[in-house]
């Protein structure tokens, strides 16, 4: 039996979406900007996609606009607000400390072209907290980004209070739900955002779409130029079939949101739980704080995370250190070293996400499984220790 437990880098496609997408690249073939009917059957298959993402967020569809994914969205909201405000004189740039490389990344790399870029840090419970934030905003500020819900801890903000605060600064707020869409309840009036990124392969969809939502009267520069596509924002002949997924997997995401979100609490309660229980050094990150349901982030004293991932793989049990995209660097996790863990603590840290294919019986057969090998990492490392002190 394989377990999947890493749904926060990436999530099975649902069949439904793949028998959308299948039906879409035979049938709707057509250039959506295309006046004939084939042209116009791609334009309503858009339509229809870009009302299911708005719906599941809240937002009237003539603000969402289509990219190739998650990481996309992130650099057309913070290139394009840093572009669109440059001429104001408004060059500093905010996001928190916790982000995912797409955001973080892209506001360092602005910083090295001259913005002044601040990071907020999070508490050690992993929370950006309003306060945090008020301390670094400027009247030169021009966007402020902090995601909504963290990758590797699973960790909500509180973006009401984070947005209300750059606001009043006149700030841009943009805010990365990527791991929040699909998850719990997303919705763009309550959010008070004016910038939210998405990628559908983080809810079953098409991996290499997503959208950015912009709200309407927000400045911001083109992600691409070129043609009149995504009025005028994003450039490119539509990626029609695979936007037919994202339109599907969003509709079903709305569907079964509700049950699925309390199932997921449940399951990820009783590893969580099982595993503080049965094996002994072990620790929960950013448990204090509001959390998706999916994620539990724990670490193993006296282990190294990259062994226990392995040795579980071997088991069949797929999980993950940090983020997809720094696993394999052996890079100490960015977010948890913000929240003020001990080194030793980050090294030993494991993040397991479930999803929709998660059962009772795969979560008892980790915990099963969880106590020997965690004792056999420790025996090893113990003898490690041991035989390095007689050299
Ligand atoms: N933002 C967050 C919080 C993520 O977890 C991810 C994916 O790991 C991304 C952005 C990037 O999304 P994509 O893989 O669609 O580019």
């Amino acid at each position: 039996m394989r377990i999947y437990l890493d749904h926060n880098a990436t999530t099975p496609v649902a069949p439904e979406v793949v028998s959308a997408v299948a039906e879409a690249l035979r049938a709707t073939f057509g250039n959506a900007s295309s006046v004939h009917v084939p042209g116009q059957q791609a334009r309503t298959a858009l339509d229809d996609a870009r009302a299911s993402v708005a719906a599941l967020i809240g937002a009237p569809p003539g603000e969402v606009v289509f990219t190739s994914g998650g990481t996309e969205a992130d650099n057309f909201a913070v290139r394009g607000v840093a572009e669109a405000y440059e001429v104001s004189g408004r060059r500093h740039l905010v996001a928190s400390a916790i982000e995912h490389e797409a955001v973080l990344n892209t506001v360092k790399a602005l910083g090295r072209r001259g913005w002044a870029v601040s990071l907020v840090p999070p508490d050690g419970s992993g929370v950006v907290s309003p306060d945090a934030l008020a301390a670094v905003l400027r009247d030169d500020t021009a966007l402020v980004s902090v995601m909504h819900a963290n990758n590797e801890t699973g960790v909500v903000q509180p973006i009401a209070e984070l947005a209300a605060r750059a606001h009043r600064a006149g700030a841009i707020f943009h805010t990365d739900a990527v791991q929040s869409v699909g998850k719990i309840p997303v919705d763009v009036g309550v959010l008070g955002a004016d910038l939210l990124s998405l990628s559908g392969h983080k809810f079953h969809g098409p991996k290499g779409v997503g959208a950015l939502w912009i709200r309407k009267g927000t400045k911001l520069a083109p992600a691409m130029t070129g043609g009149r596509q995504e009025r005028g924002r994003r450039a490119g002949t539509e990626n029609v079939p695979a936007l037919v997924g994202l339109g599907v997997a969003a509709r079903l995401a709305r569907e079964t949101l509700t049950v699925e979100r309390a199932r997921l609490a449940a399951l990820r309660d009783r590893l969580e739980h099982g595993v503080l229980a049965a094996v002994p050094g072990t620790a929960v990150n950013g448990a204090v704080a509001a959390r998706v349901p999916n994620t539990t982030n724990l670490s193993f004293e006296g282990v190294e995370a990259e062994s226990l991932l392995i040795a579980l793989d071997l088991e069949g049990i797929a999980v993950s250190t940090g983020s997809a995209c720094s696993s394999g660097t052996l890079e100490p996790s960015h977010v948890l070293r913000a929240m003020g863990l001990t080194p030793h603590r980050v090294q030993s840290a494991l993040r397991f996400s479930l999803g929709a294919g998660t059962t009772d019986t795969e979560i008892a057969r980790v915990l099963e499984v969880m106590p020997s090998l965690v004792a056999r990492l420790r025996s090893l490392a113990g003898a490690g220790a041991r035989a390095g002190l007689r050299e």
